[in-house]
């Protein structure tokens, strides 16, 4: 009997140390670290501005955090299988999207615009037609060329990769969401960016049906605003993004 009990104790030891099972208690967020300032690698570590809303619910929650870095297409999957419980990675709440996930209050307003060689510039979106144009996969630039311009994007993995084919000719122009095409820009003196050409908003995306936590995530937004925090890490992570781009 003793035997027995000390071998359940083992295993439950067994299950807290390796953080899976019952035991883990975090809350895991889900992102694409190809996106700064709202999420990029310094060094190994996935930080961002997302990452800090994210962290910033956890701890409302007093639940550890977690963050992991995936493709942007799997972003929004993880958190329908369950995988994740946040999905946050400059996503735009979409009529779309909102079919398959809640959304939180949005916490930026932006939109996308278009990365172009100054030796040919982009003056009106009529340009864009028939012209080969890099996107980064899953996302609303994508849907931007395969509906507005009713034709097939080139898609990349990530907006630096983009912007990589229109330096190296493989593609006439890329278009992103403005703060990485920013960020991409940095530095190039050759290629610039357009105005808006689209309007949009980034939330939180979770599982359908999860009230409470969307309340969490919705009450953590509201405070970050309002006590100017958002509005801080904006500019800390700008500002070590574009240092990062600089070495
Ligand atoms: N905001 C865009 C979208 O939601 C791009 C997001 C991203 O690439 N991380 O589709």
């Amino acid at each position: 009997m003793k035997i027995l009990k000390m071998l359940a104790c083992a295993a439950v030891a067994a299950v807290a140390l390796s953080g899976c099972g019952p035991k883990d208690n975090s809350l895991k967020m889900i992102t694409e670290a190809t996106f700064p300032p709202y999420e990029f690698l310094r060094g190994q570590e996935v930080v961002g501005i997302d990452v800090e809303i994210c962290r910033a619910v956890a701890r409302k929650l007093n639940r550890p955090f977690k963050a992991e870095t995936v493709d942007f297409d799997s972003v929004i999957p993880a958190v329908i299988s369950g995988k994740a419980d946040l999905a946050a990675a400059g996503i735009t709440v979409t009529e779309d999207r909102k079919k398959n996930v809640d959304f939180s209050i949005p916490y930026v307003k932006t939109g996308i615009v278009v990365i172009f060689k100054k030796a040919s510039p982009f003056t009106d979106a009529a340009q864009l037609k028939g012209k080969k144009i890099g996107v980064q996969s899953g996302t609303t630039s994508e849907t931007y060329v395969l509906e507005q311009l009713k034709q097939e994007p080139e898609r990349c993995k990530s907006p630096a990769e983009a912007v990589a084919a229109l330096k190296a000719g493989r593609v006439d122009f890329v278009i992103s969401d403005i703060d990485p095409a920013k960020n991409c820009v940095k530095g190039e003196a050759d290629l610039a960016l357009s105005d808006f050409i689209t309007s949009e908003e980034y939330a939180v995306a979770i599982r359908k049906g999860q009230p409470e936590l969307l309340k969490a995530i919705d009450e953590t937004i509201a405070e970050l605003k309002k006590s100017g925090q958002l509005a801080k890490w904006i500019r800390q992570f700008t500002e070590e993004s574009d240092k990062l781009k600089d070495k």
